[in-house]
Formats: C-alpha cells, sequence, structure tokens
C-alpha cells in the first residue's frame, strides 16, 4: 500500500499561503516599508523589522540556487517517491524557498537550472507548490 504524502498544516500566519496554493497560485511577503520580499509567512520584516507586510503573487519562476537528490526516505509516506530532488529556488522576486523539483527529468537538475511552480495534490483540495525545469 502506498502511503499518501502529508498535506499541508496551515495555521494562522500560513492559511493565506496555503489557500491561494490551492487555487494555484504562489504567494510570498512584502513588506510595504522597504519593499524587501521574501518567503516563509512571518509577522515582521526580517529586513527592516516593520510590521506592515502583505502578501504578493510571485510569478512562479526561478532558478536552482542547490539541491539535493534523497534515495533515503526520512519517513515511510515518502519511500515511494524515491529517488526525489529537493531544492533551494531562488525566486525571480528575490525569496528563496525550499521545494521538490519534480516531473519528466527531474533528477538531471543542476545548479542553475530555470525552474517554473507547479501545484502538486496532496487531497482534499490543498495543493503543495514544487517546482518543474524549464525546457
Ligand atoms: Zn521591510
Amino acid at each position: 500500500m502506498i502511503t499518501p504524502l502529508p498535506q499541508p498544516e496551515p495555521n494562522a500566519d500560513s492559511r493565506p499561503y496555503w489557500s491561494a496554493a490551492s487555487e494555484g497560485r504562489l504567494l510570498i511577503r512584502a513588506c510595504k516599508a522597504c519593499g524587501a520580499k521574501h518567503f516563509m509567512p512571518r509577522h515582521l520584516c526580517p529586513e527592516c523589522w516593520s510590521d506592515q507586510l502583505e502578501w504578493v503573487d510571485s510569478a512562479g519562476r526561478g532558478t536552482v540556487h542547490s539541491f539535493s537528490i534523497v534515495h533515503r526516505a526520512p519517513t515511510p509516506e515518502f519511500a515511494a517517491g524515491t529517488p526525489y530532488v529537493i531544492a533551494m529556488v531562488d525566486l525571480d522576486e528575490g525569496p528563496r524557498m525550499f521545494a521538490n523539483v519534480i516531473g519528466e527529468g527531474a533528477l538531471a537538475v543542476a545548479i542553475g537550472d530555470r525552474v517554473r511552480v507547479t501545484f502538486e495534490e496532496r487531497g482534499d483540495g490543498m495543493k503543495m507548490p514544487q517546482f518543474t525545469r524549464e525546457a
């Protein structure tokens, strides 16, 4: 039996992010005070400590900063998917985020590859932002 992959667990801070993901949109945080954009929901701007933050849409395109190919799954749920790619992706807007590189040719990923966001179904309408390599 293949165990389903875990679903995201939204909390008060991350709920807008996951709601948008379920609609096929990638959100990032932007600071209204200094303009910095960042990834990972939080209350304060990591650049200027302002609490005047908003959600903005990312175009969902970026470059692979680094990656690792996982052959030994950390939990049983991921075993069926091995080997798979976990990558640090630098979004064109600036923020760096972790995600899987999935789809055709994923295991041939290289640092510097251009990637585009895609949304992996996780059941109950939940979707996980992941990336695919651009041709
Ligand atoms: Zn700021």
